[in-house]
């Protein structure tokens, strides 16, 4: 057997290509991370050549004994892990997890009532353009915009003018506890079941640092590779959920939504759940909430504005209106200086969503190569100082240029991959 390399040299050219930008780039998007060596190897495994459809025990297929093992470590592990007593391991990604959710609970043409995307929800959470928005009839509730965060008596309202089959609480981008007792009792109030999407925070939630949704939602999503730090997919949980419940959720995830499972990245699930049950995992997340605070801080004493004025998670939103500066603009700029940030709407913005006034800032992938308080507090100056240029609407380059060869020395001080030593993420 020939390897990657030798054999196809375009695409191993291109996948070094990529690796050495995850090293000298600084990454900012809140939605990724960097999965352990551990994570990997078990996803680059003969696993990916079995086909196991159904379930633990209850396969399609023969030869399952040893794949069955760890799809029950995957879901022994997910229910610890969250204090959940169901889980299903199998959603290819968190879109999926979700599809497979509304399937379980409603019908299309059911009414949805979920956060919209211009003001942090995610697609599947009822945007006209995906499924959520195409088959159900979605109903979407946003923010205050004077104060930056969920406006609770509007979901009220809707919820009671609409009377939703199912809520969706959770975000894409939103800097503050949510309060998921409050979701249920909304929910309670209209007989709609209640649907969490913690996929950004099951990380935080894992580590005990943000308020677990298990004991409020009928049914938690999540995806595995954000701040989770697994493998990309999905992952569906519920506390106590009956036999009723759980019968229709497995069965919307197969054969409803999917044919066989990835037990390659369940087996990497399964490795990630493990990881995230450390001492490391949970001083890890601790680092990431004290990053984003630092950065926050930074931008609001540069007299920047800070949507709802800070942050209690792993990302925060800078707006960008009072400057003039577009999030499209600002994001180009970054780009070019080797930080990876993300335009990214903001209350009251008056940029259509494919520009926007905003840039949405995590800090999960640079805590996990080490950076501390200290170095996102510079970074977030560097940041600063091209948005300055970009108001006073100067030639940027070089300040670009500086910034890119700050960006590359932090970077080398701080490896992913390149140190043997650092196989396990901090
Ligand atoms: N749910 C939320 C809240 C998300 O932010 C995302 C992705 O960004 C998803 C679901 C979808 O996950 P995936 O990209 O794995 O389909």
């Amino acid at each position: 057997q020939v390897g990657l390399a030798a054999y196809d040299s375009q695409v191993a050219a291109a996948i070094a290509d990529e690796s050495a930008r995850q090293e000298a780039h600084i990454e900012l998007i809140a939605s990724e991370n960097y999965a352990s060596r551990a994570v990997m190897e078990a996803q680059g495994t003969q696993l990916t050549n079995k086909y196991a459809e159904g379930y633990p025990g209850k396969r399609y297929y023969g030869g399952c004994e040893f794949v069955d093992k760890v799809e029950t470590l995957a879901i022994e592990r997910a229910c610890d892990l969250f204090g959940a007593d169901y889980a299903n391991v199998q959603p290819h990604s968190g879109a999926q997890a979700n599809a497979a959710v509304f399937m379980a609970l409603i019908k299309p043409g059911d009414t949805v009532l979920g956060m919209s995307l211009a003001h942090g929800g995610h697609l599947t959470h009822g945007a006209a353009p995906n499924f959520s928005g195409k088959h159900y009839h979605a109903v979407q509730y946003g923010l205050n915009p004077d104060t930056g965060e969920i406006d609770y008596a509007e979901v009220e309202r809707l919820a009671k003018s609409h009377r939703p089959k199912m809520i969706i609480a959770g975000f894409s981008a939103y800097a503050r506890v949510v309060d998921w007792r409050r979701f249920r009792t909304i929910a309670d109030e209209v007989g709609a079941y209640l649907m969490v999407d913690m996929a950004h925070v099951a990380g935080l939630v894992a580590a005990g640092l943000y308020p677990s949704p298990l004991a409020h939602a009928h049914v938690v999503t999540t995806t595995t590779h954000k701040t989770l730090r697994g493998p990309r997919g999905g992952l569906i949980l519920a506390a106590n959920a009956d036999e009723a419940l759980v019968k229709k959720l497995n069965g919307a995830v197969f054969p409803g939504q999917q044919g066989g499972p990835l037990m390659h990245v369940i087996a990497a699930k399964a490795v990630a759940f493990k990881e995230a049950m450390s001492q490391a995992f949970v001083n890890y997340q601790h680092q990431v909430i004290s990053n984003a605070r630092a950065m926050a801080q930074v931008f609001v004493e540069r007299g920047f504005d800070v949507v709802s004025g800070g942050t209690d998670d792993h990302l925060f939103l800078v707006s960008l209106i009072k400057q003039g500066v577009t999030g499209k603009d600002a994001d180009a700029a970054l780009g070019r200086a080797h930080i990876t940030v993300n335009k990214n709407a903001v209350p009251n913005d008056p940029q259509s969503p494919f520009v926007t006034s905003g840039l949405r800032i995590g800090t999960p992938a640079v805590t996990t190569r080490g950076f501390g308080e200290a170095d996102c507090e510079q970074l977030a100056g560097w940041i600063c100082d091209i948005l300055d240029g970009l108001a006073d609407q100067s030639d940027t380059g070089a300040v670009e240029a500086e910034v890119r060869d700050k960006v590359a020395s932090l970077c080398a001080r701080y490896p992913v991959y390149g140190d043997a030593q650092n196989s396990e993420p901090a």
